[in-house]
């Protein structure tokens, strides 16, 4: 029987949307798996990969440089093709991967191992891989063993997707804020009351990471969250909606007194000391975008859609500032 899903790519790029799971920052769940992998099987790399249109890019990876390779030199894009794993145990005696540039060059693979990572609905997004830089076999056991771990996941992703909360901040995900949003929406067009939707995002946010590393960077995130927390009312809602930026909605809350909000939080934001290691302390700055619900706002697309217009124009106008839709 010809597996119809596992030539639909257009349908196999939406599944991977779905997970909403791409460019996203180093998860634990699956650097533990990727760690386990490695272990276990005793290889010096092993991937969760995902396959884009163009590309492959690594949710995790362990013995790799890189965050994503061209999809034309890749073996996952041939694993996704099927169902079963793809097994390579010499890649310089198979046509397929003799020349690709991840063989004849860095990293030097020579064996290959990947287990397609499936959906509930059927379609492989990915490859849970382990790789060696000289040929090698991989026994059925090592293949029962990735298989699980593959399995897992796909159930993580699944999991992932579903969660509410950030595990990092304790924001809603993106996700759960959409949700809050919408039902905001409605509640307010039921009772004709206004609310404001707030877009925060860090300033040169990258070069603290690159100064000061990813850890430091969490940290900043973390504090941020804490004082939004801290200085607006238990009903306002914080969201992180990707990376460094978040969203506040302030119901009950029309432009005037969303400008004396935002000034607040812009200012504690700016006056939060954030320890470092070395007993000195760093002060991070964020910009600002808000809208207040009108009656042409329909969707949370739309209204978000104004933030971010504002939050554009509050980074073009230097940073550390606020800009409202009118
Ligand atoms: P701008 O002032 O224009 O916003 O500059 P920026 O450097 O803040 O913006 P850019 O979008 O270039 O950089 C965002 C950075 O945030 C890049 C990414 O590595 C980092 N990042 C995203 N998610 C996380 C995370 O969960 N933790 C850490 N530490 N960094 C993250
Ligand atoms: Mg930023
Ligand atoms: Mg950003």
């Amino acid at each position: 029987m010809i597996d119809s899903l596992l030539s639909d790519e257009p349908a196999r790029i939406a599944a991977l949307q779905r997970l909403d799971v791409l460019d996203t920052a180093v998860e634990e769940p699956f650097e533990k798996i990727v760690t386990l992998v490695r272990t276990v099987l005793a290889v010096p790399i092993a991937t969760v990969t995902l396959v884009d249109r163009d590309r492959q890019w690594f949710k995790a990876k362990r013995g790799l440089e890189a965050d994503q390779t061209p999809r034309s030199v890749s073996f996952c894009t041939h694993t996704i093709k099927q169902r079963e794993p793809l097994i390579v145990e010499d890649a310089e005696l198979d046509p397929r991967f003799a020349g690709s540039a991840l063989v004849a060059g860095p990293p030097h693979i020579k064996s290959y191992a990947g287990i397609p990572l499936r959906t509930p609905e059927g379609y492989n997004i990915g490859s849970l891989c382990a790789m060696d830089t000289r040929p090698r076999r991989f026994s059925p056991a090592d293949i029962a063993i990735m298989s699980n771990f593959a399995s897992i996941v796909c159930d993580e992703l699944e999991l992932r997707m579903i969660a509410q909360v950030d595990q990092l901040t304790g924001a809603l995900t993106r996700r759960g804020f959409i949700e809050h949003a919408d039902r905001e929406i409605a509640r307010t067009r039921r009772n004709g009351r206004p609310a404001t939707l707030v877009m925060l995002d860090l300033d040169h946010f990258k070069s603290i990471n690159d100064t000061h590393g990813h850890a430091v960077g969490d940290q900043v995130l973390q504090k941020v969250a804490a004082v939004v927390r801290a200085t607006l009312r238990p009903s306002d809602v914080l969201g992180r909606l990707g990376g460094e930026e978040f969203a506040v909605l302030l119901p009950e809350t029309g432009a005037v007194e969303a400008a004396t909000a935002v000034e607040r939080l812009r200012g504690m934001i700016a006056a939060q000391p954030i320890a470092l290691e070395n007993a000195k302390t760093l002060h991070v700055t964020a910009s600002f975008g808000a809208a207040s619900l009108d009656s042409e706002t329909t969707s949370f697309v739309s209204w978000l859609k104004q933030a971010d217009t504002m939050l554009y124009a509050a980074k073009a106008a230097g940073r550390n500032c606020a800009r409202f839709a009118t």
